[in-house]
């Protein structure tokens, strides 16, 4: 197996602007030690995400963030992926929301895609959300995990905790949607916990 290089210190960028994600990652890593700044906040640009896979686009992100603010920097490329829908939004799960990041557009659009598929029984409304996590040095190098949580699409949306498609995913083996659940709860068990456990394993050492 590959020697994974660790993190050392204890300030590092989120290179992200979306600050739901900022949010749980500041809430995952605080356990650490880890005092996380986001780019926002550095007025960092973000840049084009033209990668075809989420560790592609975590990497871009990361690079891109740890080049310009000469920290070690962490991103976060995730999505939602149904299965009937080939694996859409997948990739372009933020885009599905549209130039206001509008989350019933985009889950409406889920809907009314799997209702065009006549996919409205359980067994054909399987969908996963995924997380792929990059940490880059100022060096150019990257470390990349990927953590995925199984489960299926409900309707109507329910919730109103977590944020995109929290409210129309159910977790198997659970009955609330994600946006029901108490946020500490869906730190947890979610894609982004499974990517983070990856990730502290590899590149954390205990303090
Ligand atoms: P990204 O910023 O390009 O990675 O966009 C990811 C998009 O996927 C977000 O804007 C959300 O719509 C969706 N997404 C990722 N993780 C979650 C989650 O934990 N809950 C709900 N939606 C998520």
């Amino acid at each position: 197996m590959r020697v994974r290089r660790k993190f050392a210190g204890n300030k590092l960028v989120v290179a992200s602007h979306n600050p739901g994600k900022v949010r749980e990652i500041r809430a995952l890593l605080e356990e650490y030690g880890v005092e996380p700044v986001s780019a926002a906040d550095l007025g960092l640009p973000e840049p084009i995400e033209d990668g075809d896979t989420f560790i592609a686009n975590a990497e871009i992100k990361a690079l891109a963030a740890a080049r310009a603010s000469n920290l070690v920097s962490l991103s976060d490329d995730s999505g939602f992926a149904v299965a009937a829908l080939d694996g859409a939004p997948g990739i372009y799960s933020a885009r599905w929301a549209g130039p206001e990041k509008d989350f019933s557009v985009a889950m409406q659009a889920v809907e009314d895609k799997l209702a065009g598929k006549r996919a409205m029984g359980d067994d054909r409304r399987a969908a996963c959300f995924i997380c792929a996590l990059t940490l880059a040095w100022p060096d150019g190098h990257v470390e990349s995990f990927e953590g995925r949580v199984e489960g299926n699409v409900v309707w109507p949306p329910r919730g109103d905790k977590g944020f995109g498609y929290d409210p129309i995913f159910v977790l198997d083996g659970y009955e609330q949607t994600f946006a029901e659940m108490d946020p500490a709860s869906k730190h947890v068990i979610s894609h982004r916990a499974d990517a983070f456990r990856q990730l502290i394993n590899a590149c954390f050492t205990s303090r």
